[in-house]
């Protein structure tokens, strides 16, 4: 008889983490992943891409190094996925089917309809679009030289969420090298952050909250908290203050304002909202129990209140551990297990050697804080590529 086909559609963390657990549990099934680059990237650093803190290669490492023994890698964009007959389409190389499908195609920006924010503001997504921000930064840092236009020198951050916040302490680590560098006024340079919610990272305490705002206030980031950003424009941010509109000229506006789910959720025709679908607890799909999506394409209930868990690195890495525990059941004909979410804590990055969070439910800060999240990010590395790519790749350096 031939062998079953377990297909898996994204080497984010959600899909390279069960690739990495079937190969070990070896079922008796041909494995197939595909992934539009042939890199893996840790999305969780992209911030430091785009603010230039490190280089885009030092957040990505080669999917073909974890493709073991029979296991199939195929460097394709998914189109969408064809449930009824169980293909999956691909750009380049046409239709490939599956008898078990893995979903975990992860996250884009979401601009909710902003008018503009498509077309004139910089989303940290993936590693071209945070490759364009640096660039893009320091291009008009260049420029100010022989125009003296202080708009090329005002950087707008939309959003004070977790990428919001990480970026702006990457990037102020990163002004006194781009002032030395581009011989640029510290003093023009505007870093402004704005937020449409009353109050920050809801999540913690006040004070931590407030503890991140002060250190960023500190290095010159001004917030704008309470002020829905209404639009962008190819030179400006309109946000409201109260009933007025307000614009602020600008050459530089990253968007950290959101995410959703990938567009192939809704081009394949699943149930869903903004790219994510409610799934099973056991991580299949009502209705077709032969596909599994984690990560940030699923919504996943928090029993404690009744609203899907947020999208994070630390769920989807859960997940993929049922999710492949799952895949095998499926092949072997036992039953599937309920996946249960065992929060660790979060801990948010303010640039290096500083941060702040709960680990467990200890709150923390500062330097502390900053060694605990480059522990995290070693420690995710090394469940994704294993020890050789953690010791190459991982973040030993508590100075710098
Ligand atoms: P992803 O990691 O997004 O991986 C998806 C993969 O699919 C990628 O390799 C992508 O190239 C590929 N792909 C996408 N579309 C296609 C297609 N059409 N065809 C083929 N391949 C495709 N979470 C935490 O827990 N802790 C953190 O500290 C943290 N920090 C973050 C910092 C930033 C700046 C951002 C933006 C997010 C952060 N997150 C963090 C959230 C975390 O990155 C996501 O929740 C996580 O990446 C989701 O994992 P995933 O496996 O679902 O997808
Ligand atoms: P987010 O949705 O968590 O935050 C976006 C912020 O933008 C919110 O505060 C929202 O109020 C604000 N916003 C939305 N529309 C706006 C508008 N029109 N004008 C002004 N502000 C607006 O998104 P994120 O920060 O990109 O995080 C995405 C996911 O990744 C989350 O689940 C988060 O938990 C996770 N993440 C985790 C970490 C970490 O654990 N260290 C770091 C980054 C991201």
């Amino acid at each position: 008889m031939a062998k079953k086909k377990i297909v898996i559609l994204g080497a984010g963390y959600g899909g390279l983490r069960t690739l990495r657990n079937l190969q070990k549990a070896k079922p008796d099934a041909e494995i197939t992943i595909i992934n539009k680059n042939d890199y893996h990237y840790e999305a969780t650093w992209l911030h430091e891409v785009a603010a230039g803190t490190i280089e885009a290669n030092d957040a990505c490492f080669p999917i073909k190094d974890q493709v073991k023994g029979d296991t199939k890698f195929i460097q394709d964009a998914v189109v969408k996925v064809n449930k009824d007959d169980k293909t999956v389409e691909l750009e380049q190389h046409g239709l490939i089917s599956y008898d078990y499908l893995l979903f975990a195609l992860g996250f884009e920006s979401e601009s909710f309809g902003t008018p503009g924010v498509e077309e004139y503001t910089l989303p940290i997504a993936d590693i071209p679009s945070t490759k364009r921000i640096r660039e893009h930064i320091e291009t008009k840092f260049s420029e100010w030289k022989t125009t003296q236009n202080d708009e090329l020198l005002t950087i707008i951050v939309g959003g004070a969420g977790f990428t919001g916040f990480e970026f702006l302490g990457e990037l102020t680590n990163r002004i006194p090298h781009l002032v030395k560098q581009y011989d640029v006024p510290r003093e023009k340079i505007r870093i402004i952050c704005i937020e449409a919610a009353p109050s920050v990272l809801p999540m913690f305490t006040k004070d931590l909250a407030n503890y991140a705002i002060s250190r960023l206030e500190d290095r010159g980031v001004e917030f704008k908290i309470g002020h829905p950003i209404k639009e962008a424009t190819p030179d400006s941010v309109i946000y409201a203050d109260g009933e007025e509109l307000k614009e602020i000229k600008t050459a530089t506006f990253i968007w950290g304002a959101g995410v959703r789910g990938s567009s192939v959720v809704g081009a394949s025709g699943f149930d869903e909202r903004r790219g994510r679908v409610m799934v099973n607890a056991n991580l299949t799909v009502p209705g077709n129990e032969e596909i599994l999506i984690i990560g940030d394409c699923s919504a996943v209930m928090d029993p404690a209140n009744n609203r899907p868990y947020p999208t994070t690195a630390q769920i989807a890495i859960q997940q993929a551990d049922y999710a492949a525990a799952n895949l095998v059941a499926l092949i072997n004909g036992q039953p599937l297990k309920d996946f249960v979410y065992k929060p660790k804590g979060t801990v948010c990055s303010l640039g290096d050697n500083d941060a702040m969070g709960l680990v467990g439910d200890k709150p923390l800060k500062g330097y502390r804080a900053s060694v605990i999240k480059k522990v995290i990010d070693d420690r995710s590395i090394l469940m994704l590529g294993g020890i050789g790519t953690m010791l190459k790749k991982g973040k030993f350096q508590f100075y710098k």
